[in-house]
């Protein structure tokens, strides 16, 4: 394959049919999202945020744009930043993974820690305090803004569908952060497969269980409060998979498989897997693995 640069490289990942046994002789395939040119699912979305918001006129070429991010969404806006030489501010809660917040540095962007106590919702506020003090700044804000699950309907959904060769999908089965990836890749099945049973995953301490808010280690998902692109699609139920659940098979993958998946990608195998077992024999289950290992080594995934 010759591509001309890296941003040709975003999405039309593969679909793994994931080799194990899953109960109920179903199948579970994974999107691998960990093979977009900056290492996770949201470079779509950094890509869609940033040629969305030039569309629109608001983003031009002096423009700054601020992102509040607990860390693969500042890589995908910070490599599509690249494309266009945009400044970027990504303000990071404290404690996400060394390894994503030197990517962001590597791709040129102001990396601004907020305290982990605050969570997203202090690192958003912080971003939008320091654009108020930028006279031409954009915060495209992926908690809010409705192109978050626009880009998951138009390129994740008909990619997956594609993939599928017209197989059946009986359950949809992924992690929410934003909710972007979730309801935008839903939307799309649901508008060719009313059906498919739809499952958000989430870690516990996430609050969709209506279970109360608290810490946990899985990275990239779980929800401070309901996000509100929630609203756009049917969901049918939610699986909360503690912490040592998703990193159990976080190094199962490895072993077993060779696979090197992040926590969330171990929750949502996990949350798959269970989903199979209320599901008739020999159902299609997809899911999403966001982004690989590799960016977490420094936080000791595999011990
Ligand atoms: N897994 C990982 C590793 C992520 O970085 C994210 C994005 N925060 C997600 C899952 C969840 O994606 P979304 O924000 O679209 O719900």
């Amino acid at each position: 394959m010759l591509v001309q640069n890296v941003y040709q490289l975003i999405g039309h990942t593969p679909l793994l049919e994931i080799p194990i046994e899953v109960p109920n002789e179903s199948h579970i395939f994974a999107k691998l999202e960990m093979y977009n040119p900056g290492g996770s699912i949201k470079d779509r979305l950094g890509m869609t945020l940033i040629e969305d918001g030039i569309a629109k006129g608001l983003i031009k070429e002096t423009t700054t744009i601020i992102e509040p991010t607990a860390g693969n969404t500042g890589i995908g806006v910070a490599l599509a930043a690249t494309k266009h030489h945009l400044k970027t501010i990504l303000v990071v809660p404290k404690h996400f993974s060394f390894e994503k917040q030197a990517l962001m540095k590597a791709l040129g962007a102001t990396v601004i820690n907020t305290p982990d106590e605050d969570a997203m919702a202090g690192a958003t506020k912080r971003a939008l305090q320091i654009a108020e003090r930028i006279e031409d700044a954009y915060v495209p804000n992926q908690f809010t803004n409705f192109d978050n699950p626009h880009a998951y309907e138009h390129s994740l959904g008909p990619e997956i569908i594609s993939d599928l060769d017209g197989r059946p999908i009986d359950a949809f089965v992924a992690g929410a952060g934003t909710g972007g990836t979730l309801v935008g890749t839903a939307k799309a099945i649901q508008s060719v497969s009313l059906n498919t049973y739809t499952v958000a995953v989430q870690p516990r301490g996430s609050i969709l269980d209506n279970q109360p808010k608290g810490p946990h280690r899985t990275e990239g998902i779980g929800v401070e409060q309901v996000p509100p692109f929630f609203k756009d699609v049917r969901i049918d139920e939610v699986q909360t998979i503690p912490d040592e659940v998703a990193f159990g098979w976080v190094k199962r993958a490895a072993k077993d498989l060779g696979l090197l998946i992040g926590s969330s990608a171990g929750a949502a195998l996990a949350a798959s897997l269970k989903v199979a077992e209320k599901l008739p024999v020999g159902a299609n289950i997809v899911t999403i693995f966001p982004d690989s290992s590799e960016r977490y080594l420094s936080e000791n995934i595999y011990d």
